[in-house]
């Protein structure tokens, strides 16, 4: 069943940005809410734009909002009369979602699935009263705040909903939404809210039993155990502290455990300090400073940055040794990590029969909805399970049956295949994700060609070939480029289809080259060894396109600098969703040189070219060097891959995975899609513009500066940029790619060689900021 047009009911929170992921897919949506008392379209209009200013932007690209068609459920529920889908996100009250679903029986067509969003209210409450045919169309599918950012999508089948249902909503959660799917069983707060929530309020009690601090507990459960940088009371002040104490008291009401609030809490909630959106909570921000609430006298003090000994230490660690490693802190710190292990792992364990179907649900709901590295039963294979149960035995808890069932760690290794324990017993394979390649997959299978420490070389199958980056944020460096060339060339040898450029990472493809490194080299005046590298780098980008096989790369989240050039070099871009690109060098006082300018310059003056030509000269040929100075020297950055064919860092023929778990698999079916017929493609000669652009441009950098906007190194930037983009200071002339390349190069030497770049570089490495000197 295909899903063309979608209805959201419930324009708040979370129906708003539903709907603004949907219409970033491209999906038209009909979005109502309850009429307001003088314009009847006050709700959802308040809705929408909430959803249009929200930041971080809930929409890709702005102009998608036109998908969105909005009404309100008295007078425009039949505008839902030719929707394939209903999504429901209206109050979490039992009785007008019941009384919503009647009406909605009345409306929809026969073939329409409704879903509803809730949180925690039983399917079967839903569904009472309704028809044989509402209740096998429907089903739960419960979406994190905010929609586009959190991965996990929980599906919760009941038992009469069609299968054909079900794997419509799933594919489309997947594909088109780019959704990580798990399914739940229908159980109070499903699975992620149920443990996660769970493991919250254990460490905000277990803190007054050890007696921390709100800033030493966020110091304790954050990245150092693997979860998100807002751990605990940060996290809380983002989803507000109203909504945790809604979804806690939910919780224990529908459960009967202990889901409490400790009375200072309340007391905070009480007045007034909800989190982020009171702009104060556990954390309250003023001008700069931050400060942080002291629990015990409900006081806010200058937040510290807490001395815990050895965490410096175990931050070497990799992830999984960390974890074992922080239990033995030393004091109140190791107790405390002690307890909150104990405690989340047991209750982890005694409720995951009942919540879920298998472990690896349990592990990928709170890595894709909680942002955790590692989900809980991957947390106790790595502590290990003697250890475990010692440590709940420790905190005076009982083992957990599952925990008696597994025999040695919860998932293994069987040759290539990886195996779980399955909730009765016994192990059996992990479901993989169809249709999604993961590195360790390919790892385990034996699939690496090559490998060195900053790249390795895989073999996808069907003749293709995987480069990925291994260095910190995906810098670019020569280790990469030598693998690239060690894999272009088995490429040709052993005649397989294509290459794919690609890597697994939570933040970056590539934040761009290595920066550190070319300012130690600047400093050290080795300009022959710097203008080798830069020629290196834009042999390499160049190869790229130039190769007698198809090569697609795969952006995803930054891609900056070197990254960007990388993918403005592909034969196709295969990119995430969630692709951040952006030719940022201005930044640190450079230009792109390897091959950005050049390419930004070629691609745009061709984009011209059909109204350039013999047939009329309606177009400037001028617009298109005003439009890559533009880019450049604003350093254009997409907030998504959407955004990035406006900027024009992609164009026709590339193509958006919106689930970045699929990227790989995609690239490779690109690859194998290109090489039947593949030949390079040809790129003739433009016309440089010379001196009549530079002077143009030039004029334009001059009165920025008499605007007082931009500073006198920032004119020297902008001037060697336009230099290069007109391609020198002489006459009209026609010019290859490597004409310009080699101007980009002496022009980045040039700046690499003033202070004051070197200065910004350096401030750069030191606070990740941008100086503007
Ligand atoms: P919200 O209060 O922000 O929005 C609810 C919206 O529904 C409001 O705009 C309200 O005017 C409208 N509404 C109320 N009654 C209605 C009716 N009878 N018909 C049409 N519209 C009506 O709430 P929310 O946070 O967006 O939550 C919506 C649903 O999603 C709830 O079921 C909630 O449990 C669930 N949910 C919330 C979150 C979250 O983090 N906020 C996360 C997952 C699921």
């Amino acid at each position: 069943m295909r899903i063309k047009k979608v209805g959201v009911v419930g324009a708040g929170t979370m129906g708003s940005g539903i709907a603004a992921l949907l219409a970033s897919a491209g999906v038209p949506v009909v979005l109502l809410d309850i009429p307001g008392k003088d314009d009847p379209l006050e709700f959802v209009k308040r809705g929408l734009e909430r959803a249009k200013k929200a930041r971080p932007a809930a929409f890709m690209r702005k102009d998608r909002a036109a998908l969105i068609t909005i009404g309100n459920t008295r007078d425009d529920l039949e505008l839902l009369g030719d929707v394939d889908w209903v999504i429901e996100a209206i109050i979490e009250k039992l009785e007008p979602k019941q009384e919503l679903y009647a009406r909605l029986e009345e409306v929809l067509p026969e073939h329409a699935i409704v879903s509803s969003n809730t949180s925690g209210i039983p399917m079967k409450a839903l569904l009472e009263g309704r028809s044989d045919r509402f209740k096998k169309r429907f089903l739960g599918t419960h979406f994190f705040n905010p929609p586009r950012y959190l991965h996990l999508l929980e599906i919760i089948p009941t038992p009469h909903t069609d299968p054909a249902v079900l794997e419509a909503i799933e594919n489309f959660g997947d594909r088109i939404l780019g959704k990580g799917l798990v399914r739940a069983k229908d159980v109070p707060g499903f699975i992620a809210n149920r443990l996660g929530v769970y493991g919250m309020l254990r460490a905000v009690a277990l803190m007054e039993k050890h007696d921390l601090t709100i800033d030493e507990v966020d110091a304790l459960t954050g990245p150092l155990i693997g979860r998100p940088k807002s751990a605990v009371f940060r996290t809380a002040d983002l989803t507000g502290l109203d909504v945790l104490k809604m979804v806690a008291e939910e919780l224990a009401h529908t459960t009967g455990e202990d889901f409490s609030l400790p009375d200072w809490v309340l007391k905070v909630i009480e007045g007034g300090c909800l989190g982020d959106k009171t702009k104060c909570g556990f954390y309250k921000k003023e001008g700069k400073e931050i400060y942080t609430l002291d629990w015990k006298t409900l006081e806010y003090r200058p937040r510290q940055k807490p001395k815990i000994p050895g965490v410096d230490e175990a931050k070497q660690l990799s992830l999984p040794k960390r974890i074992a490693a922080v239990l033995d802190l030393p004091g109140k710190y190791g107790a405390f990590l002690r307890d909150l292990f104990a405690v989340s792992s047991q209750y982890t364990l005694a409720k995951t029969p009942e919540i879920a179907y298998d472990v690896v649900s349990v592990d990928r709901a709170l890595k894709w909805g909680f942002g955790w590295r590692m989900g809980p039963f991957e947390q106790m294979d790595a502590v290990g399970l003697d250890k475990t149960a010692e440590l709940i035995e420790a905190a005076g808890l009982e083992k957990p049956e599952l925990l008696a069932k597994a025999e040695g760690s919860f998932y293994k290794k069987e040759g290539a295949s990886r195996q779980m324990l399955a909730l009765e017993g016994g192990y059996v394979p992990v479901p993989e994700l169809p249709g999604v390649i993961e590195i360790q997959t390919l790892k385990d299978a034996g699939k690496v060609v090559k490998e060195s420490k900053d790249a390795g070389l895989y073999d996808l199958g069907d003749g293709v070939l995987l480069l990925e980056f291994r260095t910190k944020m995906g810098a670019l460096g020569e280790g990469i480029f030598k693998m690239l060339d060690y894999g272009m060339k088995y490429i040709e040898q052993n005649d397989l289809a294509g290459l794919v450029i690609g890597r697994e990472d939570e933040r970056a493809f590539s934040a761009g080259a290595n920066l550190a490194l070319i300012l130690m080299l600047a400093q050290e005046g080795e300009w022959d060894e710097l203008e080798m590298a830069v020629k290196l780098f834009q042999k390499s980008t160049m190869r790229l396109r130039e190769a007698p096989f198809p090569v697609v790369v795969a952006p995803f989240g930054l891609t900056l600098g070197g990254g960007a050039e990388m993918t403005l070099h592909a034969d196709r871009v295969q990119a995430a969703a969630e692709s951040y690109i952006g030719l940022v060098e201005v930044g640190v006082g450079l230009i792109p040189a390897g091959g950005g300018t050049k390419e930004l310059l070629f691609r745009f003056t061709e984009d011209l070219a059909p109204y350039t030509g013999a047939m009329g000269a309606e177009a400037d040929p001028f617009a298109a060097v005003k439009r890559a100075f533009e880019v450049i020297a604003m350093a254009k950055t997409s907030t998504s891959a959407l955004e990035a064919f406006e900027i024009g860092y992609l164009q026709k023929g590339d193509r958006i995975s919106m689930n970045k778990d699929r990227l790989i698999a995609d690239a490779k079916q690109r690859v194998l899609d290109l090489a039947p017929d593949y030949v390079s493609p040809v790129r003739g000669k433009i016309t440089a513009l010379g001196k009549e652009a530079l002077g143009n441009l030039k004029y334009a950098v001059w009165s920025f500066r008499e605007a007082g906007q931009i500073t006198d190194h920032e004119v020297r930037i902008a001037s060697e940029l336009a230099y290069v983009l007109s391609g020198g200071d002489g006459p009209r002339r026609e010019v290859s790619e490597w004409d310009i390349l080699d101007l980009e190069r002496e022009a980045f030497l040039k700046l690499l060689g003033t202070r004051k770049t070197q200065e910004r570089i350096a401030h750069t490495l030191k606070t990740g900021k941008t100086l503007r000197n």
